[in-house]
């Protein structure tokens, strides 16, 4: 009950009615679409949001490559787009399921890539990085994080789902920056840049219509993962992804919020406050394990009681090492090496300083 007082869960509304199906594009604000496209996780779907552009179309965002997403594609470009051609892919981050179809369309259509450059850069990279190396940086850093054997049979195959998910990422790209106004059929929309969630996660605000593509930065219902992971294995990404919602709170009261996962909603203050409230809460907890030195596993185990399946296991054990990283840096937190190479984080209190 308390939780419920402190969530201001009755702020948030979801006032599109249905939700498209594989292939549709369905308007939710003028010369704004919602398609949504299938993903092979729990987490089933992604948004992607067309934008009327003039002689053509803009899309945020593209989907996972899948024969689903080529399939649903098609059907777009062959009888949903109006006749007007795809130009321009505007990608928020580089997440398999956002850049994953770009290359596919580039090639395609012809479509321009904008996005931010790192991201560009960091996607590009993974999708040809190959070999051993790769696979003993995954296995050290899970090593270290305290996976058992039976989870370090999954890393290898942790380490090459990215190639995996994705169509070749373009040779060229059209860099996106902070504060960037892009005009899309005479609109103006804002890049605002997140981080935390990825490195530059762009979000889109168009002030005229009082709308926030908010991809992955900000989502209803299911909070965006903040993880830490082989490639920055040293990362505080929560307190990136803290200090970067700030920058939503000036945004209007009314704003619609079109997110990469689940449907669009306003209430865009109230989402920002239980999100960092979640994090609180997840912090105290994550604090409240390590009274005994505790491995990031077993911090994994103490904070997701519930049976995670194998893409959902990575997820989670970056997302506690995410709470531990933020308590270690603050001087809440210790953290030492086992005689088997594996970090052992215990909380600094009044307790242990008596020892
Ligand atoms: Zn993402």
């Amino acid at each position: 009950m308390r939780d419920e007082a402190h969530s201001p869960q009755t702020d948030i509304r979801y006032p599109i009615k249905g939700i498209p199906s594989a292939g549709e594009v369905r308007e939710v604000a003028p010369g704004i679409s919602w398609i949504r496209m299938p993903l092979p996780f729990k987490l089933n779907h992604v948004n992607l949001w067309l934008l009327d552009d003039g002689d053509g179309w803009t899309v945020v965002d593209t989907g996972i490559a899948s024969h689903e997403t080529e399939e649903a594609w098609r059907e777009i470009l062959a009888k949903g787009a109006a006749g007007k051609p795809l130009k321009r892919m505007i990608v928020t981050h580089f997440h398999p399921d956002h850049v994953g179809f770009a290359g596919w369309l580039a090639r395609h259509c012809g479509a321009e890539l904008w996005m931010p450059f790192g991201e560009w850069a960091f996607a590009r990279m993974r999708s040809v990085e190959r070999g051993n190396r790769v696979l003993d940086g995954f296995q050290h850093f899970y090593r270290t994080a305290g996976f058992d054997p039976g989870l370090m049979k999954l890393v290898e195959g942790r380490s090459k789902d990215y190639a995996r998910r994705i169509t070749p990422v373009p040779r060229a790209v059209r860099p996106i920056v902070d504060g960037e106004v892009i005009p899309v059929g005479g609109r103006a929309w804002r890049v605002i840049m997140g981080a935390g969630h990825a490195f530059e996660h762009a979000s889109l605000h168009c002030e005229e219509l009082r709308i926030l593509i908010s991809a992955d930065q900000i989502l209803p219902q299911i909070t965006p993962n903040i993880s830490v992971g082989p490639y920055v294995p040293e990362a505080d990404p929560l307190r990136l992804y803290l200090a970067s919602l700030d920058k939503f709170r000036a945004l209007a009261g009314d704003t619609l919020v079109l997110p990469g996962h689940r449907r669009p909603f306003t209430g865009l203050h109230a989402r920002l406050e239980e999100l960092a409230h979640h994090h609180d809460r997840r912090l105290e907890e994550t604090w409240a394990a390590c009274a005994r030195p505790r491995t990031g596993l077993g911090v994994l185990r103490y904070l997701f009681d519930r049976e995670l399946d194998d893409h959902q296991v990575f997820f989670a054990i970056g997302e506690s090492l995410a709470h531990l990283h933020f308590l270690l840096a603050r001087g809440r937190m210790e953290r030492r090496v086992s005689a088997d190479g594996v970090y052992l984080f215990q909380r600094k209190d009044a307790e242990t300083d008596r020892r």
